[in-house]
């Protein structure tokens, strides 16, 4: 905070531990409204300095260059440090340092490019435009990719010269520290990154009502992002919101089976199911429905579940809050008359974290609770459809909108779908497409507004400035 490692302002810490073994890791600066206030006023203080004026775009960018490269050189550490926060799988920890490094190299190549327009109205007047920062942007970042997400909101805000406080998630503090570390060893002026970490009732809460922030980008549940929203419409705050979803794997029988089972499974096993665009439904076409699940079942039975230093295929939740929220839908399939075709349940014997074994719950119909609401756990909903017609009514069925996967050798079909699914982004014959830091990402309906990831976010960072000289010879 304003370039100091301190403590919080009543003194008072809480206990980060290690979901994948249950222990302590880390006592933690439990911050609140006065910590908040203190990152406002610092971020402010920076952004309206001389010495942050001063700073050239070309310079920002070489900042930021230095801070992708410091996140490289750190990797095993930080990757380390973040298996021991989530206890995400080793493998996994390093593609988040090297997604976060990464963002920064993207953003450092941009942010000496951010344009205005002439605007053609009179021969005597020029009008053009400033595409200018919005001040101090609020990052309240989840904790399923914790130094990832961080690290997406941070570098579209320093690319586009604004100054940032970041309130971590109480589950995961501890790799964006060390990035407000490493920013601030690449040259980021003091001030420029200010981290709070606390809870999401005292300090998140306090950061989304603060009325001297001029953005908010929020990244968790549905619920908290409509306090957000909420908290932000008093003071009058943009907001990016990115809530979740509940995404389909869309399966035809045309399609390259083995191929799209890979996915199908990758999709809803990677970080335990824990992320917002986990494809959590798979919508199967009904001919090849028994046949396709059990593909899914035989490469889902093979993954190892266990801590992620041991680099398992599959960690633990977050919690043990997560993990009962995830207990508690398997009754709810089991009142809905659903069949577990695999897992369905808790997985002591793969340590003392809070693991679950990878599940599909088959024999749902579609307005069921299982099909419609996200679980975030390793845990697949399958659905059967008759017609595409059917399949694009089942995949727009949710709430939510974020991403969809669709998986046919019919270019018709998945040209149709993917121009009438409600859907941020479309993945035809793949499913993300390797990360994409370059690929615009977001949600429509309860998935959230705005745009973060490539060159669109920049867009939710900035303002326009229209500048009218009338001359006159
Ligand atoms: P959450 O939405 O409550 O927490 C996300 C972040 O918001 C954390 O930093 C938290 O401290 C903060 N927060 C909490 N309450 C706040 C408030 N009133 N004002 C401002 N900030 C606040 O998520 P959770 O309760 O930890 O998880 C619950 C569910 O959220 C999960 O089961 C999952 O469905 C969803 N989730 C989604 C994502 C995602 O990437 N879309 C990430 C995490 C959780």
């Amino acid at each position: 905070m304003n370039g100091e490692w301190t403590e919080s302002v009543s003194n008072r810490t809480f206990i980060a531990i290690n979901s994948g073994t249950r222990e302590e890791i880390a006592h933690v600066p439990m911050g609140d409204k006065n910590d908040v206030d203190r990152a406002v006023k610092a971020a402010r203080t920076a952004f309206e300095s001389e010495e942050w004026r001063a700073i050239l775009p070309a310079d920002r960018g070489r900042i930021m260059q230095r801070i992708s490269r410091l996140l490289l050189e750190q990797k095993e550490e930080l990757a380390m440090l973040e298996t021991c926060d989530t206890g995400k799988p080793l493998a996994q920890s390093i593609a988040d340092v090297e997604v976060s490094a990464r963002y920064f190299e993207y953003y450092a190549g941009v942010a000496d490019k951010i344009l205005g327009e002439t605007i053609p109205i009179r021969s005597d007047i020029l009008d053009f435009t400033l595409r200018e920062p919005l001040g101090v942007t609020a990052h309240i970042v989840p904790w399923n990719y914790p130094l990832q997400i961080a690290a997406r909101s941070l570098s579209a805000a320093f690319a586009t010269g604004n100054t940032s406080v970041i309130k971590l998630a109480e589950d995961t503090p501890l790799t964006a520290l060390r990035l407000a570390a490493i920013c601030e060893a690449a040259g980021i002026p003091k001030g420029g990154v200010n981290v709070v970490t606390g809870y999401g009732y005292e300090a998140g809460t306090a950061l989304a009502s603060h009325p001297d922030i001029d953005h908010i980008t929020f990244t968790g549940s549905v619920a908290t992002g409509s306090e957000v929203m909420k908290a932000a419409a008093v003071n009058v705050k943009p907001v990016t919101l990115e809530l979740g979803g509940k995404s389909p794997n869309i399966v035809f029988a045309d399609a390259n089976l083995e191929d799209a089972a890979y996915w199908v499974v990758r999709a809803i096993t990677q970080n335990a199911g824990q992320t917002c665009s986990a494809g959590s439904r798979l919508l199967v076409e009904r001919s090849i429905h028994a046949s396709f699940v059990e593909i899914v079942k035989e490469k889902m039975s093979r993954l190892r579940v266990g801590p992620g230093a041991d680099n398992s295929d599959i960690g633990p939740v977050i919690s043990e809050k997560q993990l009962q929220r995830i207990e508690d839908y398997m009754n709810i399939a089991n009142q809905e008359g659903a069949t577990i075709a695999l897992g369905g349940k808790s997985c002591p014997e793969a340590g003392s974290g809070f693991f679950f074994e990878p599940t599909i719950i088959d024999g749902i119909s579609k307005e069921s609770r299982i099909a419609n609401e996200e679980i975030f756990g390793p845990v697949l909903a399958v659905i059967p459809f008759d017609s595409v017609q059917e399949a694009l009514s089942i995949a727009n069925g949710t709430e939510f909108g974020l991403v969809t996967g669709i998986w046919t050798s019919d270019i018709n079909k998945a040209h149709w779908l993917a121009g009438t699914v409600r859907s941020g982004q479309v993945f035809i014959n793949n499913y993300g497409a390797g990360g994409g830091v370059e690929m615009t990402f977001g949600g429509s309906r309860k998935s959230g507004f705005g745009r973060e990831k490539g060159l669109e976010a920049l867009k939710f960072y900035t303002q326009v400035k229209n500048v009218a000289i009338k001359f006159t010879v």
